[in-house]
Formats: C-alpha cells, structure tokens, sequence
C-alpha cells in the first residue's frame, strides 16, 4: 500500500516511512492512496474469528508483506490484544431495544486509545529492529494519550518517549498512569503552561528540521495513520457480532479529533454496510455546528466534563476534507491555511453536503450528561463515563430509524469518577490491575514553558543515533 498527504505534495510514501514520520512534511497527513475491500462474504467470516485475528484481516491489506508477513502480523495482533482485560477485547453491552454499547475501556489505561497505541508500540519496534534505528517520541496531552502512549512504548528497545503535560492541570488519575510507569526510556514533563503550551511546543520541535532528523522525532498522536488503521477493526468486529453484513448499523462516536469516527468511515470505505455515523459532541460543538449548519469556525476551547473530547480543531477532519474535495491536495492545503488563518473554513456548505448522506452531528452538554450518566444507571445499573455519556446523548437525539445502533463505550467510569460521582453518588473503582495506582511513587520533570530549554532536555536525554 501507497500513502499519499492530504496537501498533495509529498511524493507517496510505504507504511514504514509513513509509521515514523507521523506528519507528512508538507504539512499533511497521509492516507492510503486507495481505499481496500471486503467481499460481502468475507464479512460473513469474521463471525468465526476471535479479535486479534479480524485485526489482522482488517489490518493485512495497509501494510506490505516484505515488511510483515501474514504470521508475523497474527503474531502482532494476538500478542497486542491478549493483555486486555475481556476474553472478547471489545466486548458489547445492550442498554435498550436496538442500542448496544461497545466497550473499548478493557486495555491497559482504560480508554480506546490503547486499541492503536498497544499496536502502534509493538510496529515501532518491530519496523526499527528491521531497520536497526532509533526513535524519538515526543507529544503533549491533555489526558488519555499520554498514559495510553507511555504504557505502550515504555522498556521497548530502539525508542524514547518524551510526553508533556500542563503542570497540574490533568486529572490525579490521568496523571499517576503516566508518572507511576518507572522506565529508562520514559520522560514525562510536566509543563509550566497550558495543554495548548504543550502543543505548540511540540510542533515548534518537529518544525526543527535539523532537530528532527537528528533525534528521528515521531509522533504518536492521532494524525499517525497507524493510530487510525488501528481502529478500524473493532467496528467489524461489533458489526460481526451483530449479524451483519446482512443489516447496517448505526454507529454513534463521542468526538474529539475525528480520528476514532474517522476509522469508522474507513470501514464504510471498505464495505462495511454503516447507515449512519453520529458525530457526539460536547459543549465544544464546532463539528455539530458544522453537520447541522453547514459552516465551521473556531471558538475558544471551554472545559468540559469530557476533557478528551475538548477540542475545536481537530485534525483528522482534514483526512474527510481530502475525499470531499476529490483528493485534489493543492485546494485542501488552501482551505485549510484560509481555516488557521481567518477561522473559517471556506465553502464549507459545499462540503457539508458531501458528508451529510453518512454523518450526522449532536450535542450534548454538562447537564445532559450527567442525566443520561444517572439514567442510564437507574434503568440498566451500568455506569458511563462522561464522554460515553455523551455518545448514549446523542444517540437519544438522532431519530430512530428501525436500525440497531451502537455508542463506542470510549473510557471507563473509573477513569473519571467525579462526574460519574455527581450523577450517581456512587464512586466507581479502579479494575484490580490499577488498584494500587494512587500509592505508587511518581516521576516527572518540571520545565517552564520555554522552547530551548524543552529542546535541551530532549536532546541531551534522547539516546538517538541516526
Ligand atoms: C480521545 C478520546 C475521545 C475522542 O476521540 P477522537 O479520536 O479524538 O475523536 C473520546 N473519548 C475518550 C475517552 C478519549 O480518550
């Protein structure tokens, strides 16, 4: 498989090069040059196959047989998904009639992103011994990558990971799951700044060319292609289960940077028969305004009780824009700079109305939140989790059309227990395996919100020899 970038002009890349340089270096993102299929009756067979082995179907066709052949990539996928904590991975939950949830919190830190982060860890280092080199990672969080990226990356043997997160400002939990993992290739930075403080500064290191090549900088955050193919799985899994291709499926997708419902349309690409695709938003609804009025423009980020979905830009969007727009690279780099530029999106009317046959938008707030957290336990006695919450909102306000419907099930309860706490009264635990998170001993280095001194800290630390 062929990669190409969004803004059209990088010369197509294969998956490895792809894999570690994250960002293509015009500014785009890569997508596959052409989108794989399924036969119908191929779908029918997925029902056999246990999760590690439909992950490896679904993966096989995005990643060259020279660069990991079909055992080695069965060994991938079931070394990858046996640590999970469910004999079904992502196992599904019915809530009422024809609404199903899909339970993605059974990885290692509890939310979806170990689903591509756990795989993304293990073809880094399988992709480096094959080349021996070295990367450097460095990313920022605000939350759930960051522990989901450590845990994925820490011991392995040719990489460094560099995280940084706003000093005091991400929650006790969020941040013990990053701080308590004790490994020589782990460096966490508590920022003195805000996450946006956290972003720049990362770009401001992949911006310096020189930098970047010295270190072999990489990025694990959503624009990663491996982050998006990783995720595609679990859609035809949950369709499997679910006595499909017979039938399509709505999918509901608590939304934050487009990369989980991104995957999502690649399964439609693919074949997988999906009626609609319910974009859940919270208070921060620039794609709900977008799907319900056919315009985007960006307002301020304000905090919600669903901190992962915070966002007002969120970049994988421009990886829907390039198919709207034909693939035409040169008039997505143009749209896009107009968008950084002024803040709104030019034409986006046009747009819209290529994507409104699949995706529809919702919103739902705080206090709708916490209603559905407490009425969903009081029917069901299952607990959400605010972002979950927010999908199950949505999907109580997209109209019923006769299908079965599933909400993706995005982090445990226990990952934020305030919430669930102010809905319920109850205080959901932490799963067995992270029970003793809040006594272990912590490590993370303070650096003031500075470009030079972050990169110092990089440098002299990254053991990068390329
Ligand atoms: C990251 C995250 C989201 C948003 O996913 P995107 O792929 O960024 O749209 C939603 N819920 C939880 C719990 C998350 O960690």
């Amino acid at each position: 498989m062929e990669y190409v970038s969004t803004r059209g002009s990088t010369p197509a890349l294969g998956f490895e090069d792809v894999l570690l340089s994250g960002l293509a270096r015009d500014g785009g993102l890569f997508v596959p040059a052409h989108w794989p299929s399924l036969e119908t009756a191929e779908m029918r067979a997925l029902s056999d196959l246990d999760y590690a082995a439909i992950a490896a179907r679904i993966i096989r066709p995005f990643i060259d047989v020279d660069v990991l052949d079909d055992n080695a990539l069965a060994h991938l996928t079931r070394d990858t998904y046996e640590w999970f904590d469910h004999p079904d991975v992502a196992p599904l939950r019915q809530i009422d009639d024809d609404t199903w949830l899909l339970e993605l919190f059974h990885g290692p830190t509890l939310a979806f992103k170990d689903f591509a982060l756990q795989l993304l860890g293990r073809l880094f280092e399988h992709v480096l011994d094959r080349r021996d080199a070295r990367i450097t990672i460095v990313g920022a969080t605000s939350g759930d990558t960051g522990s989901a990226a450590i845990e994925a990356c820490r011991d392995r043997s040719n990489l460094d990971i560099f995280m940084l997160h706003p000093d005091g400002r991400v929650s006790e939990v969020q941040r013990r799951q990053m701080t308590t993992v004790i490994a020589d290739n782990v460096y966490n930075i508590a920022l003195g700044g805000t996450f946006d403080d956290c972003q720049d500064l990362v770009k401001a290191l992949f911006a310096d060319h020189a930098l970047r090549d010295e270190l072999g900088l990489s990025a694990v955050n959503s624009i990663n292609w491996a982050r998006v193919m990783g995720q595609i799985a679990y859609y035809f899994a949950a369709a499997a289960r679910l006595a499909v291709p017979d039938e399509a499926l709505t999918f509901v997708v608590p939304t934050g940077n487009f990369g989980n419902v991104y995957s999502a349309y690649v399964a439609r690409q693919m074949g997988l028969p999906i009626s609609r695709l319910v974009v859940a938003s919270n208070r921060n609804d620039i794609l709900y305004r977008f799907f319900a009025n056919g315009e985007m423009s960006i307002l301020g980020v304000e905090p919600s009780l669903s901190p992962s979905m915070d966002i007002q830009v969120s970049s994988n969007f421009e990886r829907l824009i390039f198919d709207l727009m034909d693939r035409d690279g040169a008039a997505v780099d143009a749209a896009i700079r107009a968008f950084r530029a002024d803040g709104v999106l030019p034409d986006a009317a046009a747009l819209c109305d290529g994507a409104r046959g699949l995706f529809e938008g919702q919103r739902v707030d705080d206090a709708e939140t916490l209603d559905v957290i407490r009425d969903v336990h009081a029917q069901t006695g299952v607990l959400l989790d605010p972002h979950t919450a927010v999908g199950v909102g949505a999907a109580r306000k997209t109209p019923r059309d006769g299908l079965k419907r599933v909400v993706l099930a995005t982090a445990h309860p226990a990952k934020f227990p305030d919430a669930v706490e102010q809905a319920t009264g109850l205080r959901p635990a932490l799963p067995m395996h992270l029970s003793d998170l809040l006594t272990h001993p912590e490590e993370a280095t303070a650096i003031d919100n500075e470009f030079d001194a972050v990169r110092d800290f990089v440098r002299a630390h990254a053991v990068a020899a390329w």
